[in-house]
């Protein structure tokens, strides 16, 4: 048998012999920092023998709750070539969810962001009973009332180590689901999946990241390893750059003229208001190649503006926790280069084709699959070598969500003849009225495909007559004048009365969850109570 090396152990030493002179860029609040991969590498050592020091031995878990920057990076690694588990943890979770995580993973050290993050632990501290190092990812330890240590120093200088060699189902990472339903569920991640996973975003039949790249970690590194991408990226010897806690639109266009940035990734919401931030300001982002977008329907008319107004592609993507985020990529494939500009938008508007290695079938509710017509709808059922096949600790939510090794997504999908999943709506999203569906995906996609709408959320509201109904939550541009009738005659040129919103509210900010998608249950909540006087006619 030939050694299977399917560990991240592999990244880190093609990464650090190979592209040692490969930079990595980092702005954390004490300091904006740029090293090589070669420095990475020591860095990597030191933390692993630091951790070692404070008892971290193979299978344990150490939590981080923090943001984008060179440290946690360091800890993506240092820990699970360790034979740990990363556990990464939700920044900005409310205070019980924290415990709860930190609780349920039973993680015995916690490396912490100064600020926020910290502020959380120290409230919460009584209520955890396994942590028994807090490490403050700093140069120094802020005033706290916590026993924390600063990671610099306990990250030791002209350290060696010698790896474990690892098996490839090795727990490496875990990640929770955010808790939009229920409690949050603990997710999984072996050496293997994350091998699997980073060389399939490598692979051109995904987000084909290469040595010539330049990344730029947008997404948040405490969800779902930020797609995978640091992984990816360091395998791959890219440049990479780490923004820092809660970067604003306007520092990430400028890290992407500073640093040359070729490939990002990221929740449609942050691509909108980039766009509102480059029509009003000069930021050269010509280095721009593509972006991933996903975690939400990702509206056509942002990508439209996107490729012609800056030559930048989106790639739409689509994935789960428990899929380790990105399993599908939308992109037309070569015959449909030939095709209008305006059919090509269609496929690249769905949610794609699924990436090699994953296997699905579309089940409708008598279990039966589905034909790919594109039409008929069913349940997204999927496995693989980069899915889980069951939650931690959760026998309950694991009879539920799986069957073998089959991950029931609860999303509710078409195919069409070509194996292009379009993503009708999410189960509990989609809105039940009158015995009918109404897909709040697609009602929100032709909302902010009005010039004058920059965000909308579409979601039920209970309705005594027809079940539910469709409510909608728009933030329009500054000087528009639209009235909720307007907005109904809009939607009337496409969709029948039945599916116009009964309410329609204009607000600032459309509420959003931890993860920057369009937060449904608080918008529901906000609603519950609602008695609606209209009733349309059907
Ligand atoms: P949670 O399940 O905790 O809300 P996840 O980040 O795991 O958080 O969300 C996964 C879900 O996000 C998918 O099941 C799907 O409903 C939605 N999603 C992901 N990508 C897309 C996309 N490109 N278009 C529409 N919905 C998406």
């Amino acid at each position: 048998m030939p050694s299977s090396n399917m560990t991240l152990l592999s990244y880190f030493t093609r990464a650090t012999q190979l592209f040692p002179e490969k930079e990595v860029v980092s702005c954390p609040p004490d300091g904006d920092q740029r090293y090589t991969y070669a420095a990475f590498a020591d860095r990597v050592t030191g933390l692993a023998v630091g951790l070692a020091e404070l008892g971290v031995a193979e299978g344990a878990r150490v939590g981080t709750i923090g943001y984008n920057h060179h440290r946690h990076y360091e800890a993506y690694f240092a820990v699970p070539l360790s034979g740990g588990q990363l556990h990464t943890i939700n920044a900005v979770l409310p205070d019980s969810h924290v415990s709860y995580i930190v609780n349920d993973a039973a993680d015995s050290v916690l490396l912490v962001d100064p600020g926020d993050p910290l502020e959380t632990v120290e409230r919460v501290w009584d209520d955890i009973d396994c942590v028994e190092h807090v490490v403050v990812m700093s140069d120094s330890v802020p005033d706290t009332t916590l026993p924390a240590v600063a990671y610099d120093d306990i990250v030791v200088e002209d350290a060696t180590v010698e790896w474990p060699e690892l098996a490839p189902d090795q727990p490496a990472g875990m990640c929770y689901t955010s808790g939009t339903t229920g409690k949050p569920k603990g997710v999984e991640y072996t050496q293997s999946m994350l091998y699997a996973h980073g060389m399939m975003l490598m692979s051109p039949a995904s987000m084909c990241i290469d040595e010539s790249d330049v990344v730029l970690h947008t997404v948040p590194m405490y969800h779902v390893n930020a797609w995978g991408l640091p992984y990816a990226a360091t395998v791959a010897g890219a440049k990479q750059v780490f923004p820092g806690p809660a970067p604003t639109v306007e520092e990430l266009a400028h890290l992407i003229e500073a640093e040359g940035v070729t490939l990002t990734g990221g929740v449609p919401t942050v691509w909108i208001s980039m766009l509102e931030y480059l029509e009003d300001h000069d930021v050269d982002i010509s280095s721009l190649d593509r972006i991933v977008a996903g975690g939400s329907a990702v509206p056509e008319g942002v990508m439209r503006t996107y490729e012609e107004k800056y030559g930048v592609t989106i790639d739409q993507a689509w994935g789960m926790t428990e899929t380790m985020s990105i399993s599908s990529v939308s992109r037309p494939k070569s015959y449909m280069r030939e095709w209008t500009q305006e059919r090509q938008f269609e496929k690249r508007a769905k949610q794609g084709i699924l990436a090699p290695s994953l296997d699905m079938k579309v089940v409708n509710t008598k279990g039966e699959e589905i034909s790919w017509d594109g039409e008929t709808f069913g349940e997204l059922w999927i496995r693989g070598p980069t899915v889980v096949d069951e939650y931690y600790n959760r026998p309950d939510a694991t009879a539920d969500s799986f069957e073998g090794d089959w991950l029931k997504t609860g999303d509710i999908v078409t195919v069409d003849g070509h194996g292009y999943i379009e993503l009708v709506d999410r189960d509990k999203d989609i809105i039940k009225s009158g015995g009918e569906y109404i897909s709040s995906i697609e009602l929100e996609n032709q909302l902010m495909g009005h010039d004058e709408i920059t965000e909308a959320a579409v979601f039920a509201i209970p309705h005594e007559k027809w079940q539910e109904r469709p409510a909608a939550t728009l933030k329009l541009r500054p000087e528009s004048t639209l009235t909720a009738d307007d907005v109904r005659e809009f939607l009337s040129e496409s969709y029948p009365r039945w599916w116009l919103p009964d309410t329609i509210l204009f607000v600032d900010e459309v509420p959003k969850t931890a993860t920057g998608k369009f937060d449904k249950k608080r918008l529901r909540e906000q609603f519950e109570q609602t008695t609606l006087e209209q009733t349309p006619d059907r």
